[in-house]
């Protein structure tokens, strides 16, 4: 297939069902050109035509989309202590999710975690065509060349899932594979630019820009962690004083509770002390927010661009004080600037996971060309 071919295979993907017109508007080509580009995906099945539908006065058009049977997807995110797993459809819509503890991270026993996890989402329904696996680390696509939670330098974990299932396999940062995902199916279709912030066990940052991710070696390395946005908040590990990830990762909003109100306390019991009034809890909570609401103005006044999604498994620490976080965006925000809009990913651990198997989809639409 050449690239017209798949850039037209992956425009109906991403924004179909779509009409001829508006296809052949998106990428600049005649009608003659358009229906010699999609006869050869409508002849293998991958494209299909509907039903007409009437296109304003004109004739009636038969929009193309996805063929909705071109298999099962499945996504796997590896934390340190959980395997994630889900299967979807081509559209990265879910199927089945399964999560797994974690006992070990040598290499050959995480593969034996991700095989079973991988058994129970594909269990029911199309055949597996295609795996993604994501984790917080730089991966060349199958090796894993170093991920901290798991300890790893140099694991070609892409090639020995490959083995061990016979399917394509392709590995890829947590952050860019979740950032993927938005642009494509998420919160992000459609939109030229935006940036994705993470809140969870860690901070994520990812740039969508000029329709695509920025995939520059420091993608990968956590570079949103440690920005500086509170001069009197707690200090992080690396001895930065208010940085993203003293005020916005789950574990340390729980420690500063923990320590404040002299018992041990878990992430989401903070923000229901803070929902009920708690005085602690709210203020630990309240400078969370102005942090999150200082860093979405940030990443809006850096990139230019003025949309932001919003994602993680910390998402909680949003629903609680969105008021806030708001207003903080607002105040930070030069009143020339355009208003920000802010697009929420509540999915939490299935969102990273999704995003994993919108690699695989991203994957299996590459190996058409
Ligand atoms: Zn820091």
């Amino acid at each position: 297939m050449s690239d017209s071919e798949v850039a037209v295979a992956k425009t109906v993907l991403i924004h179909g069902p779509i009409s001829r017109t508006a296809l052949a508007g998106r990428l600049g080509l005649s009608p003659a050109s358009l229906t010699r580009l999609t006869r050869p995906f409508v002849d293998r099945g991958i494209l299909v035509e509907l039903d007409d539908v009437a296109e304003g006065v004109g004739r009636p058009s038969r929009p193309l989309e996805i063929s909705p049977d071109l298999g099962t997807f499945v996504g796997v995110k590896i934390t340190g202590e959980h395997v994630y797993a889900v299967a979807t459809d081509v559209r990265a819509r879910l199927l089945d999710e399964h999560v797994t503890a974690l006992d070990s991270h040598d290499p050959a026993l995480v593969l034996t975690a991700v095989e079973r996890a991988i058994d129970r989402v594909v269990a029911t329904g199309a055949p597996a065509v295609g795996i993604g696996v994501s984790l917080g680390g730089i991966s060349d696509g199958s090796v894993v060349e170093w991920a901290s939670f798991l300890g790893w330098t140099d694991v070609p974990f892409g090639d020995m899932l490959h083995r061990s299932t016979g399917l394509p396999v392709r590995v890829e940062n947590d952050l860019i594979a979740l950032t993927e995902a938005e642009r494509w199916f998420g919160a992000g279709r459609g939109i030229d630019g935006f940036a994705v912030i993470t809140i969870g066990a860690g901070v994520g940052y990812g740039v969508v820009a000029g329709g695509a991710v920025v995939r520059t070696p420091d993608a990968g390395i956590g570079l949103g962690g440690h920005i500086p946005l509170d001069p009197h908040g707690p200090i992080c590990q690396e001895g930065h004083r208010g940085c993203s990830q003293a005020m916005l990762t789950s574990g340390s909003i729980a420690a500063q509770a923990s320590m404040a109100l002299g018992r041990p306390l878990t992430y989401d019991e903070v923000l229901d002390l803070a929902r009920s009034g708690d005085p602690a809890a709210s203020s630990i909570i309240d400078s969370s927010a102005r942090a999150l609401g200082r860093l979405i103005a940030l990443a809006a006044n850096l990139t230019l661009y003025s949309d932001v999604v919003l994602a993680g498994e910390g998402m909680r620490l949003f629903d609680v004080a969105e008021q806030t976080v708001r207003a903080t965006v607002v105040e930070s925000r030069d009143p020339r600037a355009s208003e920000v809009r802010l697009h929420i990913d509540d999915s939490g651990f299935t969102g990273w996971a999704r995003g994993a198997a919108a690699v695989a989809i991203q994957d299996a639409f590459d190996r058409l060309s």
